[in-house]
């Protein structure tokens, strides 16, 4: 729309709204590269569940950045243990130790239990997955030359670096970069048989996440995850799970996978270990531990001592107020409430997922109406699938709030529906 178009549609602070963002948006096409679909909206401040407009409306956040902001915005502990950290010292290189990213790797043979673990410390979850794909690389090839291969599913997401890219199980997002290196096989994500035959004596590794995230918010099926289990076993091969979206609480856990009937060699986590500040971790135990030696890899902002930090904040305050608590109870709480729409309210189906990383399924593939419909009541959810709508509060979300998302759904399925009539 341009900014006449949305001036003669809209009045108040609505309009407001619009216009501010309808600035930002043509100095960001005249400036940034256009990588990004058109943003529907601009935001200048966060507090809690609520991220406020460029006219101070409130909007409650059910997205959390992309399940990043898992505390809420602002969130005073993790404000206060950065701001101290920037105040004291920001950066050495990793040619000299701090102690933040020490004690980090430290919480985080904690929270996995896993005490032999150690910690690469990388920037986003694409990084993460990047170096866990080389550790494995590294692995399988002092066992014997030509085992690099790498095992995935069909509909994962594990970011968009070139290897990351070729591990993601979806062909739309190759096309642009072809010819890729050819070095990973994809299976279906619910077919355990054809998982087994695709590892091989070559795989070093099989990657994939507990519940797919970016793929629709799809759990995988645990018979699939003992399959890989077996498979990697059967073949000197190792299990990465990726927590990038389903880590540091998201699923009612620490990790996903504590909740799943296998443990893998490596994890990898990112978006909401530090809260909103870029980090990355692979963490792996065992012989995957000590796989990488020095000088195989290294990244200049890994293990900064501001999201290192942060990080440990974020871990503090988990472990510390129950949130893992809220989030079972929030959840059930979500899916009751979606379970009470089905037959009664239009285009409801039903709730996949698990945690507080849910997705409202629909009976048409109008989930982008949907997410505008809401957008319109003033609650953030994403389509993540065209007949399915993505839910990832912050894990503190309270029960009133997770109240007004449902009713801002039902009002928005209704109004769709109608629309469509
Ligand atoms: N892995 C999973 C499961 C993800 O959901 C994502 C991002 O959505 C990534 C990896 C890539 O993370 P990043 O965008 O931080 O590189």
């Amino acid at each position: 729309m341009t900014t006449e178009q949305v001036t003669e549609q809209l009045t108040g602070d609505a309009l407001e709204a619009a216009v501010v963002h309808e600035r930002l948006r043509e100095r960001h096409a005249a400036a940034v590269m256009q990588t990004y679909g058109p943003a529907a909206m601009s935001f200048v401040r966060g507090q809690g569940t609520a991220l406020f407009d460029g006219a101070g409306r409130a909007h409650l956040d059910f997205l959390s950045g992309l399940g990043v902001t898992s505390l809420g915005h602002a969130h005073p502990a993790v404000t206060v243990a950065a701001t101290a950290q920037l105040r004291q010292l920001v950066h050495v290189s990793n040619l000299y130790l701090t102690e933040p990213a020490i004690e980090l790797a430290e919480k985080l043979q904690q929270v996995t239990g896993w005490f032999d673990a150690r910690t690469f410390f990388a920037n986003c979850g694409a990084t993460a997955n990047e170096a866990a794909i080389k550790l494995a690389r590294r692995h399988g090839l002092r066992q014997h030359a030509g085992k690099v291969r790498v095992v995935t599913l069909e509909g994962s997401f594990h970011g968009r670096t070139l290897a990351t890219l070729e591990a993601t199980g979806q062909p739309a997002k190759h096309t642009p970069f072809e010819p890729l290196a050819g070095f990973v096989d994809t299976v279906a994500f619910d077919d355990a048989a054809a998982l087994r035959a695709a590892v091989t004596d070559d795989t070093c590794a099989v990657l994939l996440e507990v519940v797919q995230g970016e793929g629709g918010v799809r759990p995988v099926p645990d018979d699939v995850l003992v399959a890989a289990r077996q498979a990697c076993d059967a073949h000197g091969a190792l299990l990465i799970v990726d927590e990038v979206q389903t880590g540091i609480g998201r699923t009612g856990a620490w990790f996903a996978f504590q909740q799943a009937p296998v443990t893998p060699d490596v994890i990898t986590v990112a978006k909401a270990l530090a809260n909103g500040l870029p980090i990355g971790a692979c963490i792996a135990r065992g012989a995957a531990a000590t796989a990488l030696e020095p000088g195989e890899h290294a990244t200049t902002f890994g293990g900064n001592p501001v999201t290192a930090a942060a990080a440990l904040a974020v871990l503090r305050t988990i472990g510390e107020q129950g949130i893992l608590d809220n989030v079972v109870a929030r959840s059930a709480q979500i899916r009751d409430g979606v379970d009470a729409m089905i037959g009664v309210e239009p285009l409801v189906t039903g709730t996949r997922g698990r945690g507080l990383l849910l997705a409202v399924t629909l009976d048409a593939p109008v989930a982008r109406q949907v997410e505008q419909a809401c957008a319109d009541r003033r609650l953030l959810v994403n389509a993540v699938a065209p007949d399915a709508l993505r839910l990832a509060p912050p894990l503190v979300v309270s029960a009133d709030e997770v109240s007004l998302a449902l009713t801002a759904i039902t009002e928005a399925v209704r109004a769709v529906a109608e629309a469509q009539a």
